[in-house]
């Protein structure tokens, strides 16, 4: 996915439940997407936002 911040970068984020850290992704009732846990990009542009229902929740 791309960065939500606005900083282009790409974010990649490990499913597989041996990697750590990973996250889970599933799909809501009404077709949305939801993630978890929160995303925190904190060496980088410093984005720390979660994902529910299709939309971006900022921390
Ligand atoms: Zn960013």
């Amino acid at each position: 996915m791309l960065c939500p911040c606005g900083c282009q970068a790409i974010i990649q984020l490990s499913l597989i439940r041996r990697d750590s850290p990973h996250w889970r992704a599933w799909t809501e009732a009404d077709g949305s997407a939801s993630l978890s846990p929160s995303v925190w990009r904190k060496p980088t542009c410093g984005a720390h936002f979660w994902l529910r229902r299709g939309r971006i929740i900022w921390c």
